[in-house]
């Protein structure tokens, strides 16, 4: 793509915006720059872009902008309807996002990563896995520092991990990764999608401008990621933790192999610090991607053992008169708290929030066999108590201190207290870190062991 001399529309300013500002100006493009908000409130974004030669348009858009522009840049959050966009689009002018931006421009081999859930963790230790073996390795996408900057910064990197959103995945057109990896397909997002099917398509994009010498990891045991292999036109190496495979990577009785063209290596999982069978999930899918782009088995083994997992993914916060209590703030679906709550019993459960649209009933089972005592929260609770809360001893607290409180006074020795939400915490928190910060301070205050 050669963007020198272009007139490139810039949509707006945060940390994205600003990374594809900078690159844009550096390699010769006329670039103007768009936002709802206003100069004061853009302060920040405004000082890193000072001294560039940028037009700036802000507090308002103005349509002839995007019908003008060669290209409009947006930030994947604005809707695809946008009036400005269908401006840009009905006047022929390319719309299109950072990453499918700089994905034009990187030359190592791309490994992306999507999936309901597990994103963040697996395109972690992909990375770190990449690094133990030797290879300069950047790491990026939805999980913090753009794309963008890594071409910017014109390093010789050698691998590059992009966890991607179905958001985002929307606007590509020919963003291409070597490796492409679904971890699984469960119900989320649809207050922004009109129905599953959607989200799904979404998802499979990810595929799209693949071809035969590529790959597509797919978690066969999903039946909705199962389903879409034959959509795919890159070489299927499947994973799975319920049948042996010729070709991909399986798990059975403690150790996972890896099979592919005649090679063989197997991975004990006895000393993995992060457990539970989402996290074998999120393991093969890294060491597949990693084995398949050059990386030594006895390496990968030692990263794997090496890495601790993330924050706010089932995390322990402490154990008090014989109870455990975890935090999952991040688990904003349910899908997620279907794991969390398959990896125990006599489970407390605290739940709610915003919330997101789908149904809580897949719960149903899980919540019957393992969950004693419910204490519901936030917007979702009314729904969540028509759905569950004949399953099992239901109550609700208006905050979340009340309900740590309550849930100590009803959960025995033995037990475990699990904070799972199932929604987004946009209704009574910051996001998804204060909420986890509050769960933990609550706990924290919940005394020295003397039962309440
Ligand atoms: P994402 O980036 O896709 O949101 P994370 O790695 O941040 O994924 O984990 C989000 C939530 O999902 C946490 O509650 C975590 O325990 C749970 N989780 C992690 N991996 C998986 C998986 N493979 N399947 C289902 N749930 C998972």
């Amino acid at each position: 793509m050669d963007i020198s001399g272009k007139n490139i529309l810039v949509v707006g300013l945060a940390r994205t915006g600003v990374a594809v500002a900078r690159f844009l100006v550096r390699n010769g493009a006329r670039v103007t720059v768009t936002d709802l908000r206003d100069e004061s409130a853009l302060a920040g974004p405004l000082g890193e872009l000072a001294g560039l030669p940028v037009r700036y348009v802000l507090g308002h858009h103005d349509e002839t902008d995007f019908a003008a522009a060669d290209v409009v840049v947006v930030s994947p959050g604005v809707p695809q309807e946008s009036p400005y966009l269908q401006a840009a689009r009905r006047a022929g002018r390319e719309v299109i996002t950072e990453i499918e931006l700089a994905s034009r421009f990187v030359t190592a081999p791309v490994v992306a990563i999507t999936g309901t859930n597990g994103k963040t963790t697996t395109t972690t230790l992909t990375g770190e896995i990449f690094s133990a073996c030797g290879f300069r390795t950047f790491v990026g996408g939805n999980i913090g520092n753009p794309l963008i900057e890594l071409i910017e910064g014109g390093e010789a990197v050698e691998r590059v991990v992009v966890e991607i959103s179905s958001f985002q995945l929307e606007w590509i057109s020919s963003f291409r990764p070597r490796v492409a990896v679904l971890l699984n397909i469960t119900e989320d997002h649809l207050d922004r999608y009109a129905t599953f099917l959607e989200y799904i398509d979404a998802k499979v994009r990810i595929f799209e401008n693949q071809q035969s010498s590529d790959f597509a990891v797919l978690n066969v045991d999903d039946p909705i990621v199962a389903g879409i292999a034959g959509r795919v036109a890159a070489t299927v190496f499947p994973m799975s933790q319920q049948r042996e495979l010729a070709e991909g990577i399986f798990h059975r009785d403690g150790v996972i192999t890896f099979r592919h063209g005649g090679r063989e290596e197997c991975f004990p999982t006895a000393r993995f610090r992060i457990t539970g069978v989402h996290n074998i999930e999120n393991i093969m899918a890294s060491l597949a991607a990693t084995l398949l782009l050059g990386c030594d088995a006895i390496q990968a083994l030692a990263a794997v053992e090496g890495f601790g997992g993330l924050p706010h993914r089932m995390e322990l916060v402490r154990e008090l008169a014989g109870v455990r209590y975890y935090e999952d703030s991040k688990a904003t679906n349910v899908g997620s708290v279907e794991k969390a709550l398959a990896s125990f019993n006599d489970i407390t459960l605290i739940a709610g929030g915003k919330d997101k649209g789908g149904s809580y009933a897949p719960l149903a089972p899980l919540v019957t066999e393992r969950v004693r005592h419910m204490v519901l929260i936030g917007e979702a609770k009314e729904r969540m108590a028509r759905e569950l809360g004949g399953l099992t001893d239901t109550r609700m607290a208006t905050t979340l201190e009340e309900a740590v409180e309550l849930a100590a006074r009803l959960t025995e020795s033995g037990g475990v207290v699990l904070f799972s939400p199932a929604c987004s915490s946009f209704d009574m928190f910051r996001d998804y870190e204060e909420r986890a910060q509050r769960f933990r301070a609550a706990v924290n205050a919940l005394g020295t062991g003397e039962r309440p």
